[in-house]
């Protein structure tokens, strides 16, 4: 087959790649119909880290992609919820499926493995930025897409909308409350319209980027550019700050700001992938000064993404959130290399990539 393959830093090629086949019965094999790129493949095409893996190294080549929706072309034999020609999404990352922490959708504890393990960011799990892609532990790490969920809000739940939706969750958001979403790439975006569909009063965002600062004003949110957001915000909570803030971009300076902008026992979350770069500043001794001294409570984590798929199948059903007007540009698979570029400058207006192998 043909699939987006990992060479290097801004090397990622339209390629060829052996098929894959079942490796066990708990898996599925899919043609993808359509598949995304994630702020975080960003950092393996920069030659950051992701985790333990540092992509400035030499690599073994692998599929990338963990944003991956299909149709099934062949099912293991202890797949009982799928038949072939379903649709299906694929969360961005798979436990083993079989023991009590995947049974209950909370993978990152998986028993049966180390955590973290994503689709298309080392060679462990190929990526579905591909023709195929075997989806591993089906019945805990995939689902088949209900009629009223589009192609497009499939391929958001795979990650971006979990990964949003963990990120609000997980700083216990309430209705009523304030919230700040630092970053509008598409988790932030998708955050802020999930706060706002979860009853928060009011979500102020911040971007550098006008066009994104304009989208999230048309779902209701209130934006600022970085430089006046502290002060803007500031004054709309009478000098408070907000009870929470979403953090979606994961440098030391946006952390930092995360700190400032919550009130004084209010809560941050942080989603955007902490770079190694910015860890002794992060991590380090000023914010959690700041934070102890406002009695800030910090999140951070990487979403389970499938124990969100309840509660966004309703918000979707119900058209409390959209997300479809996300998907700015579409490519090819063929045109992967160039969805990238897109991705990573961007340019244009861009918020997100369609690629659909079949165009
Ligand atoms: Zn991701
Ligand atoms: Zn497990």
């Amino acid at each position: 087959m043909k699939a987006l393959v990992f060479h290097g830093p801004r090397d990622i090629r339209y390629d060829s790649f052996p098929d894959p086949t079942l490796t066990s019965p708990h898996n599925l094999i899919i043609e993808v119909s359509h598949c995304s790129i994630c702020g975080s493949d960003l950092h393996l095409y920069h030659g950051d880290r992701i985790g333990p893996f540092d992509y400035s190294a030499p690599q073994p080549k692998f599929c990338t992609g963990h944003e991956t929706i299909g149709r099934v072309v062949e099912v293991g034999a202890d797949t009982p919820s799928y038949r072939v020609g379903d649709r299906v999404l694929v969360a961005g990352g798979a436990g083993c499926g079989l023991c009590p922490a995947c049974a209950r959708g909370d993978i990152r504890r998986c028993s049966g493995q180390s955590p973290g393990v994503a689709y298309g960011i080392s060679p462990i799990l190929q990526g579905g930025q591909a023709h195929y892609l075997e989806v591993f532990a089906a019945e805990t790490a995939a689902v088949p897409i209900p009629d009223y969920v589009s192609d497009e809000q499939a391929v958001l739940l795979t990650d971006a909308a979990a990964t949003a939706h963990f990120g609000v969750r997980r700083a216990g958001m309430r209705e009523g409350d304030t919230v700040c979403v630092i970053g509008q790439g598409p988790v932030g975006m998708m955050a802020a319209e999930i706060a706002l569909a979860l009853g928060a009063e009011r979500v102020f965002t911040i971007d550098p980027v006008a066009a994104r600062r304009a989208q999230s004003e048309a779902f209701g949110a209130e934006s600022f550019a970085p430089d006046v957001a502290r002060a803007a915000i500031k004054d709309a909570t009478g000098g408070v700050g907000v009870d929470v803030v979403v953090e979606a971009v994961g440098l030391a300076s946006t952390i930092d700001e995360s700190i400032r902008l919550a009130r004084v026992g209010g809560s941050v979350s942080i989603l955007g992938i902490v770079q190694g770069s910015t860890q002794s500043d992060a991590g380090g001794v000023p914010p959690l000064r700041r934070a102890q001294g406002k009695t800030v409570s910090i999140h951070a984590g990487i979403a389970n993404v499938v124990d969100s798929w309840p509660e966004l199948f309703t918000l979707f059903e119900a058209g409390k959130i959209r997300g479809a007007d996300m998907f700015t540009h579409r490519f090819s698979l063929a045109q992967g290399a160039d969805a990238y570029a897109l991705f990573d400058s961007r340019a244009d207006g861009v918020v997100k990539v369609m690629i659909e192998p079949g165009l």
